[in-house]
């Protein structure tokens, strides 16, 4: 085995993984470390996302959105089934196929771009050097010009509500139940909460979720925040805002979960809990003695706009330094810092970072939201489409939301743009594109999108925002 490499990366995730095939396409020499172990005690490269975060969750939500419409929908087609039943096993198989896929194509990647993988576990030491410790716990020094760390985030754990691993358990455990929990009581209604609540109450879950504040998704503009409530209710989820939970007991049917709201201190027995209440940067065992790496105070690794942690030539990517947990991000960064090490110019544009939420209805956004302009101060003006205008959204049956864009009223430059509807998760690329490249509402108007699409309400929003729709009256 190598010993000196141009580059090691730890941690094997959306941010490690494609710095390490960049670095290879750059010619340079690399290896990518990685641990992550299955519950059956095998490797596999590709990190939270690929294992235990986006791939098996949408695989999930196909799954359980399938069985939705085939019960809600398919009469409405003409389409007779009978009674559609679910088996959670075979469904849980699928994952794991398109999981095992997902994974072991990483290898062949490494493969193609000459990377080396190494599965076992890494820790810098000083002076450019690595200590690799294999799976049969051999250990073996490297040394490499640049180390880039890349070794992610685990959930939060909440101490009221320890993890047991069978009846509280995080988003993971969340994504292995065998059986439709009867109830499920959800704690946090971030992004993992809404998803994996949609997912088992679309099957049939009864699902409560308690969220600490008083406001829901706050991060996304509020028009879209109110939609979402409106349909969430109307599929069952029972969110309850500004609920603290202070504390559980095991009940004779699962788990009390004592919580307070604006009603006083309350109770509700649920057969499982999932803990989403977000994740923190994972660093142990990483940083030898005296490496000089700095942490902040939430523990995420100090970085520069570029990556570089306080040490030379020792870079940090993804979910362990600041900005928001999302591979995308982790995979831009590692690209960028890939080619950087390779001497080429690049930069990650933070402000374009694309956010989407994947339940039904989709929401996605770029850029600011109508309350942040305003914040602002400047002067904004604002474009909306509703799906249900669009010939195309109806014929799909999901002719719900809308397509909402902020633009400066001056410039007429996009600001941000918020879509919660069929398909918004693939409609925000035009978005995140047309604002990569400082367009305006014109740009957009007067670029032709084809009939009958989805992406029609994208150019009917950019319309409206001079009030020059042609299939809604402006208002
Ligand atoms: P990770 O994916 O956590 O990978 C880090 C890797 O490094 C792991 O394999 C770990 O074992 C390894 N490692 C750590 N320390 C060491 C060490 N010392 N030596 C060797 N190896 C080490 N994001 C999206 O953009 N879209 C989504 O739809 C989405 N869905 C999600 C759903 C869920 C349920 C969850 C939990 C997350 C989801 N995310 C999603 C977030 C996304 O998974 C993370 O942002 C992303 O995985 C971060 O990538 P990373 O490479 O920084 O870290
Ligand atoms: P989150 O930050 O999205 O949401 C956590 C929620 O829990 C917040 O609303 C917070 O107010 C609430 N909360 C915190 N403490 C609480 C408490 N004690 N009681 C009740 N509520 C509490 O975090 P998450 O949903 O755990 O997701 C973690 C990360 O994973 C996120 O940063 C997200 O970016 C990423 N992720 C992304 C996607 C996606 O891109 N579609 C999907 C899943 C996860």
């Amino acid at each position: 085995m190598a010993t000196e490499f141009d580059v090691i990366v730890i941690g094997g995730g959306p941010a490690g993984y494609p710095c390490a095939i960049r670095a290879g396409q750059n010619k340079l020499s690399v290896a990518c470390i990685d641990e992550w172990q299955n519950r059956d005690g095998t490797y596999a490269f590709g990190g939270t996302c690929l294992n235990a975060g986006c791939i098996p969750s949408k695989a999930l939500l196909e799954s359980s959105e399938l069985f939705h419409r085939a019960q809600t929908e398919f009469a409405a087609h003409g389409i007779g089934t009978g009674a559609v039943s679910m088996d959670v096993n075979a469904m849980q198989a699928r994952k794991g196929k398109i999981v095992k896929q997902s994974t072991m194509g990483i290898l062949a990647l490494f493969k193609s771009a000459g990377v080396t993988p190494l599965q076992g576990h890494g820790k810098l030491l000083s002076g450019g050097r690595v200590e690799f410790t294999g799976k049969d716990g051999a250990k073996s020094l490297l040394s490499a010009k640049h180390i880039v760390l890349a070794s992610g985030s685990t959930p939060m754990p909440l101490k009221n509500v320890p993890f047991d691993g069978s009846q509280i358990v995080d988003s993971w455990g969340a994504l292995d139940f065998t059986e439709v929990p009867k109830k499920l009581g959800v704690i946090g209604a971030g992004v993992i909460g809404l998803e994996l609540g949609s997912v088992w109450r679309r099957l049939g879950a009864e699902v409560i979720v308690l969220e600490a504040l008083d406001k829901f998704l706050p991060i996304a503009d509020q028009a879209v925040a109110k939609e979402a409530a409106r349909h969430f209710q109307k599929q069952g989820l029972d969110i309850r805002l500004g609920a603290k939970v202070t504390g559980c007991e095991k009940a004779k049917d699962g788990v009390m979960l004592q919580f307070t709201d604006a009603k006083g201190a309350q109770t509700v027995v649920v057969e499982k809990v999932v803990v989403a209440i977000g994740r923190r940067p994972y660093t142990a065992e990483l940083l030898g003695e005296g490496t000089g790496v700095e942490l902040d105070e939430r523990g995420f690794i100090n970085v520069d706009h570029d990556c570089r942690t306080s040490v030379p030539n020792v870079w940090a990517i993804g979910d362990v330094v600041r900005g928001p947990m999302l591979a995308h991000k982790g995979k831009e960064e590692g690209v960028v810092v890939a080619d950087a090490i390779a001497g080429k110019a690049g930069e990650v544009n933070y402000n374009l970072v694309p956010s989407v939420i994947y339940t039904a209805p989709e929401i996605a956004w770029v850029g600011l939201t109508e309350e942040q302009a305003k914040e602002s101060g400047r002067a904004y003006k604002v474009g909306a489409f509703p799906f249900m205008a669009s010939g195309r959204a109806r014929a799909m049956e999901a002719a719900n939301g809308f397509c909402k864009i902020v633009a400066d009223k001056d410039s007429d430059e996009i600001l941000g743009v918020h879509v919660i509807g069929p398909m918004a998760g693939e409609l925000i690329a035009e978005a995140v594109l047309a604002m990569e490249y400082s367009a305006s509402t014109e740009d957009l108007q007067r670029t032709m999108h084809a009939h009958p699409t989805l992406s029609e309400a994208m150019h009917e929003a950019a319309l409206n925002a001079d009030k020059l729709a042609i299939d809604i009256p402006n208002r």
